[in-house]
């Protein structure tokens, strides 16, 4: 082994350069409880993969970040600063698919299906991206101002919305999760405490944000109750806003800085 290391190192100067290795890695763990299908979505659309290369050409990290697919006890996805690890759980794919199908509807043909599977796939690339933002937050110290969960989400839309037709189907397939979600909300029973906004101010703002990027294109988002003129009118000056932010956080940190890769 120490054989191999030391011909390789010799041998190939110009492919081992001072970067550091791949720091953005990817795990898939066996799905339990019938999570099989999930597990098979994330891996056949390379839903994870996605995401880690394009975090991986942009922003370098001082420390390993792995993402893994996993059964969990809860729907869920997170970031855990203690491990460095970034989970997306089978049972979150599974209840994102629900949510967004709506009431069973047993005469869907194939194109809806092609189609729910594209917002599917749109929603669990935003919560990457999201928890993502978690991940670099936390490993260089980055600083901000308000509460991390809206600089995260923002984060999201700083990667989608600016993919292009694409990433702006998946996120505003993801505007629709927050509105269905908001929909289902108990008033009685929003918790203002929590640390991440409530679902209709998530709603609210991830329209706001592609209504802001794109001004004329998605004139239908103001819908005058889940986000209202009055809001609409300052969203393209938010979507500066928030480009500017996520520029100036990121610039010390981007990929290829000093002629490194
Ligand atoms: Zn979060």
């Amino acid at each position: 082994m120490l054989a191999a290391v030391g011909v390789s190192a010799a041998c190939t100067p110009a492919a081992l350069p001072a970067a550091e290795p791949a720091k953005w890695g990817i795990s898939y763990e066996a799905p339990k409880r019938g999570s099989g299908a999930e597990a098979e979505f994330l891996r056949e659309r390379h839903v994870l993969e996605e995401v880690r290369s394009s975090l991986a050409e942009q922003v370098r990290l001082p420390d390993g970040v792995t993402m893994t697919a996993r059964s969990c006890k809860d729907a869920e996805a997170e970031y855990d600063p203690e491990t460095g690890r970034i989970s997306v759980c089978y049972e979150f794919v599974a209840e994102t698919r629900d949510l967004l199908r709506g009431e069973d509807r047993p005469d869907r043909d194939a194109d809806l299906d092609a189609e729910l599977d594209e917002r599917v796939e749109g929603a669990l690339r935003e919560t990457l991206y999201h928890e993502g933002a978690h991940a670099l937050i936390d490993k260089w110290e980055l600083p901000f101002v308000g509460r991390e969960e809206d600089v995260a989400d923002q984060f999201a839309a700083y990667q989608l919305i600016r993919q292009g037709a694409r990433g702006q189907r998946h996120f505003a397939a993801v505007a629709d999760v927050y509105g269905l979600y908001a929909a289902d909300d108990d008033p009685e029973d929003i918790d203002f405490a929590d640390e991440h906004s409530p679902d209709a101010a998530r709603a609210a703002n991830y329209r706001c944000w592609l209504y802001g990027a794109r001004p004329g294109a998605y004139e239908r988002l103001v819908d005058g109750t889940i986000l209202t003129p009055d809001r609409s009118e300052g969203c393209e000056e938010e979507w500066e806003a928030l480009q500017r932010g996520w520029d100036h956080l990121l610039k010390p940190h981007r990929e290829g800085r000093n002629g490194t890769s």
